[in-house]
């Protein structure tokens, strides 16, 4: 596995008047491996992207009028571009983000691959409740669950949200990370579900005009598993024996992220109502 600048991507697609998506990845066999979103709206960027397309942000960056950074959360494909304008502009995270960035987590080598390692951006600026960009007013909504730090960014006038990665990829989510709690997240899509939402921004699948369907699909799939795995662990079966009879089934990548993202503990947070660290 090699990661250098010639096998990343970068796409920039408007959106609408305001907001345009910046797409980063990694490149292999000619596609994407998975697309993250970032989005520059107006002069203010959201995420940073991966870092292993740090080459094509700082030339984004170049070409484009970016006078502040927001930050949803810390993980790689989010953060990853941060050291680009680090003293060059005021980035905005909130305090656990702040404390990551300082000291980012060292990635595995598949998440290397995938996404790059982010350097260390020591200089960042606490992220307020609400801020403006132009006559775009945001507030900073906590959507706990998928890490428990992250937030999302609403525009209430313009029925906007930015949800990071608060709503699962698959409309069947079926595996999870040691430090994701399931259950919160279905509490915090039922949350975003309550919103006022015309257009929700999702961190990998893009713009989302009219969500309530595809927020409604993730939850009640979460809890359709959730009801029969707890109704057979109640029964005495293993975990092991629940992922069996629930067909729960590993994606090909599985083995290679080393216990980072597993079914057990996907079964363990809905089982037990807390992450799994
Ligand atoms: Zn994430």
């Amino acid at each position: 596995m090699v990661c250098n600048e010639q096998n990343t991507m970068i796409e920039i697609v408007p959106f609408n008047e305001d907001i345009t998506c910046v797409k980063t990845a990694t490149e292999q066999d000619g596609a994407a491996i998975m697309f993250v979103y970032a989005y520059l709206v107006r002069d203010a960027l959201f995420d940073t992207g991966c870092a292993n397309a740090i080459g094509g942000i700082r030339e984004f960056a170049r070409g484009n009028k970016i006078n502040q950074v927001y930050i949803t959360h810390s993980h790689e494909d989010h953060v990853g571009c941060c050291k680009v304008f680090e003293g060059n502009v005021a980035i905005y995270a909130n305090e656990s983000v702040q404390k990551a960035l300082r000291n980012p987590v060292q990635r595995t080598e598949f998440f290397r691959f995938v996404w790059g390692q982010p350097e260390p951006v020591w200089d960042s600026t606490l992220l307020p409740d609400r801020f403006s960009i132009g006559d775009l007013n945001f507030e900073v909504v906590p959507v706990p669950g998928h890490t428990m730090e992250m937030v999302g960014f609403y525009e209430p006038a313009k029925k906007w949200f930015f949800a990071a990665d608060a709503l699962p990829l698959p409309s069947k989510k079926r595996i999870a990370m040691p430090d994701e709690n399931v259950p919160q997240m279905v509490a915090t899509m039922e949350k975003i579900l309550a919103m006022d939402i015309e257009i929700l921004f999702d961190c990998h699948k893009g713009p989302i005009e009219s969500p309530r369907e595809h927020i409604q699909t993730r939850i009640d799939y979460i809890k359709e598993v959730q009801q029969e795995a707890r109704e057979l662990h109640e029964s005495g079966k293993t975990v092991a024996e629940i992922q069996e009879i629930l067909r729960l089934e590993a994606p090909w990548y599985m083995e290679m992220t080393e216990g980072r993202f597993g079914i057990d503990i996907f079964i363990k947070s809905i089982l037990f109502d807390k992450p799994v660290l």
